[in-house]
C-alpha cells in the first residue's frame, strides 16, 4: 500500500541550512522593510528550502541596514539617483557611490551648494516631480539638481537647467 509522504532527501526539497536561517534572521531584524518587500517573515524561515534561502540571501546582500531609517521615509533600496524631499521639507540630491551605496547631499540655500549629509538618505519622503522642481528652484534662481545659478530666463522659471532637466 502506498503512502503519500513526500521525501525530504531530494535536492529540490532540501531545507535551508542553520547558517542560512541564522543569516536571514539577522537580515529581517536589521532590514525589516526589505524583508516585507520580499515577503519574508521570521516564522517563514523554518520552512525555506535551500534554494529559496539562497535566493533571499542574494537579494539581501546589496541592502544596507535600515536601523537609522525614519519610519516615514522611503526605504533606501527603493531610491534612485535624483532630487528628493526630506521629511523635514529640505531638498536632497541622491547619488550612488562606486560601492553601490546611496548617499545624499542636502541643498544649502545660503551657499547655493549641495553638501554631503550623513544619514540623510534615511529621511527622504518623496521624489521631486518636475513641477515641484519648478516651484522650489525658481525663487532661488538656482538649478534644483546641481545648485548652479541659472541665467536663462526659461530655466529660471522652471528652477532647473537644461542639462539637469534631462535627468530629473
Ligand atoms: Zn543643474
Amino acid at each position: 500500500m502506498e503512502t503519500e509522504t513526500t521525501s525530504l532527501t531530494t535536492t529540490e526539497g532540501r531545507p535551508a541550512t542553520a547558517k542560512q536561517r541564522s543569516y536571514l534572521g539577522d537580515r529581517i531584524a536589521t532590514r525589516p522593510k526589505w524583508a516585507t518587500s520580499v515577503g519574508l517573515a521570521p516564522e517563514g524561515i523554518a520552512t525555506l528550502s535551500l534554494t529559496e534561502a539562497s535566493q533571499l540571501i542574494d537579494s539581501a546582500q546589496s541592502i544596507a541596514p535600515e536601523r537609522k531609517q525614519h519610519p516615514d521615509a522611503i526605504p533606501v533600496h527603493e531610491l534612485k539617483e535624483g532630487g528628493y524631499w526630506t521629511i523635514d521639507g529640505d531638498v536632497v540630491r541622491v547619488r550612488r557611490s562606486r560601492r553601490y551605496d546611496f548617499y545624499g547631499q542636502q541643498f544649502d540655500p545660503k551657499t547655493g551648494r549641495f553638501e554631503y549629509r550623513k544619514g540623510i538618505v534615511f529621511r527622504l519622503k518623496a521624489r521631486m516631480t518636475p513641477d515641484e522642481a519648478k516651484q522650489w528652484g525658481a525663487p532661488f534662481g538656482r538649478c534644483c539638481m546641481c545648485g548652479k545659478l541659472l541665467t536663462d530666463e526659461k530655466s529660471m522659471e522652471q528652477g532647473i537647467g537644461p542639462v539637469c532637466r534631462r535627468h530629473l
